[in-house]
């Protein structure tokens, strides 16, 4: 079966459909693209860059403002090599692997049998896929490799570009990128770039607790770049090889962290909701199989194009990582707890309970959940269909667009008064050229919230059009009261009250 015959699923259409839009409207596109593009990486265009800074920030303000006991840090991408020896990715960040021997593409062997899994669902056999699921993780606690692969060729799974079974030997592959630190290549050092931000916390736990006074329990949260070479590298930005991380690691007192992982659950799943994630496509996937150090784990799943997959994970993960650190530096990681009584019991390292969580996945979860298309019928009596970004407003790339309704009789100098008298803390765009309906299509497009108009009418009375993006309802409203009613709809606030 070549790629062109394939046969695109509705999935994978709706997914095509995101793509396109995210490229054509300055969202996404593949990085160099003018040299055929780099698999899974992904550039953000002048709307993408706006939405996703949203994001972060959204994210930050809620972790850091909205909560008195959790602080931010910015560590560096580049980290001392034994971190990734003591937190256990160079031995075992590993993913078991198949080549297809027809078409030499290589698979990451639990994507194949999820994707079996999946298709059973489909076909409406639920137990068929839970049944292929936990022999598959039989196999990889056991690291039992031949019976993988036997896994693959019993339950008949092929290679999408060859359509055959014919598999190699199931293979580890490290997911970290290495490189060499130092400019003589005798004395360099393999460093490498770190897989997650999660460490870059661990090891300046001490210095925040300290620095900061900071009592338990208290998080640090940190946004980063976090690099993996992933094999699989497929569903645009959802597995990328370079991506960004949102993750906050709340130290607690050892025997208190399933109440913390319980609040964490429900505050990060309220946080999805308030940005405009619907309730029907969030759920939650509590994990089978746990790490050994773990006493809890779980996905927050969203309802991507492709399915319900992971988009957040919260984990309960005991002492484990300081443990590790205090073990390979040999610099104590306890923490002295004046509130415990017993004595014996006032030193200790914490537990840590971690809610981690994409940028460039939620952005793939809100873009998707946002575009729509309608078909309304026109004035004229015809079918009219619109494509819209229906985007919270405060995450909004652009929230406001200001045209003059021609352009003479005075109304593009009185348009951009409007505009200077919005453009200094509201992200706002102002455009001349153009007829007006097509100007509203193209912030639509966008996921513009707001667009003000300014007519003749303006002139003798100072007031302005204010056109809502979803219902496309104009109103009239003084320009006097313009900036406050935007700045309220747009503000940060808006997400709080609904948390
Ligand atoms: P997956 O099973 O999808 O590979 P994971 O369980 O390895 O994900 P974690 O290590 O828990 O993911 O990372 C935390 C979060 O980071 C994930 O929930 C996801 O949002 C994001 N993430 C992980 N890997 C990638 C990637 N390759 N591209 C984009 N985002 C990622």
């Amino acid at each position: 079966m070549s790629d062109k015959n394939k046969k695109i699923t509705p999935e994978e259409a709706n997914l095509q459909k995101i793509i396109s839009h995210a490229k054509e409207y300055g969202f996404v596109f593949p990085s160099s693209e003018i040299y055929d593009g780099l698999q899974a990486v992904y550039d953000y265009g002048q709307n993408g860059v706006e939405l996703k800074n949203n994001l972060k920030q959204v994210w930050w303000k809620a972790m850091t403002m909205l909560n008195d006991n959790v602080v931010g840090i910015d560590a560096a991408i580049f980290m001392h090599p034994t971190t990734w020896k003591a937190s256990g990715h160079v031995d075992s960040f590993n993913d078991p692997m198949v080549d297809n021997k027809d078409s030499k593409k290589r698979y990451r062997v639990d994507h194949l049998v999820e994707a079996k899994a999946y298709q059973y669902e489909e076909q409406g056999f639920p137990d068929k896929a839970v049944a292929v699921v936990s022999s598959m993780n039989q196999m990889l606690e056991k690291e039992d490799f031949e019976g993988l692969r036997q896994l693959l060729i019993d339950e008949k799974i092929v290679c999408q570009i060859s359509g055959t079974s014919n598999w190699t030997e199931v293979r580890q592959f490290n997911l970290m990128f290495s490189t060499q630190m130092g400019s003589v290549a005798e004395e360099s050092d393999k460093i490498y770039l770190r897989p997650e931000t999660a460490q870059g916390i661990f090891v300046n736990f001490q210095n925040v607790q300290q620095t900061g006074r900071m009592k338990i329990p208290f998080g640090i949260a940190q946004i980063g770049k976090a690099f993996r070479n992933e094999i699989v590298a497929r569903q645009f930005i959802f597995r990328m090889r370079e991506f960004e991380q949102m993750e906050m690691q709340f130290f607690c007192r050892p025997g208190t962290e399933m109440e913390w992982y319980n609040f964490w659950k429900e505050k990060r799943r309220n946080f999805l909701l308030a940005i405009g994630l619907p309730a029907e496509k969030l759920r939650f996937h509590d994990h089978e199989k746990l790490a050994h150090y773990a006493n809890a784990a779980l996905d927050i799943e969203f309802e991507f194009p492709f399915g319900f997959k992971e988009l957040e994970g919260i984990h309960s993960r005991s002492d484990f990582d300081l443990k590790q650190h205090q073990e390979h530096s040999k610099k104590k990681q306890q923490y002295f707890d004046e509130e415990v009584e017993d004595k014996e019991k006032q030193r200790y390292i914490p537990y840590v309970v971690e809610t981690s969580i994409g940028a460039d996945r939620l952005f793939l979860a809100v873009l998707s959940n946002a575009y729509t298309e309608e078909v309304k019928i026109n004035a004229k009596g015809e079918e009219a269909k619109r494509i819209l970004l229906k985007l919270h407003p405060a995450i909004a790339p652009v929230k406001v667009a200001v045209f003059p309704l021609i352009r003479k009789d005075g109304l593009p100098e009185k348009a951009k008064e409007v505009f200077e008298l919005l453009r200094y803390d509201i992200n706002t765009v102002y455009e001349e050229r153009g007829a007006i309906g097509k100007n509203y299509t193209r912030m639509d497009l966008i996921g513009t919230p707001f667009c003000v108009t300014i007519d003749h009418q303006t002139l003798e009375d100072q007031t302005v059009t204010l056109r809502y993006r979803d219902t496309a309802e104009q109103i009239r409203i003084p320009i006097s009261e313009l900036h406050a009613k935007i700045a309220y709809e747009v503000s940060l606030k808006r997400v709080w009250e609904k948390m």
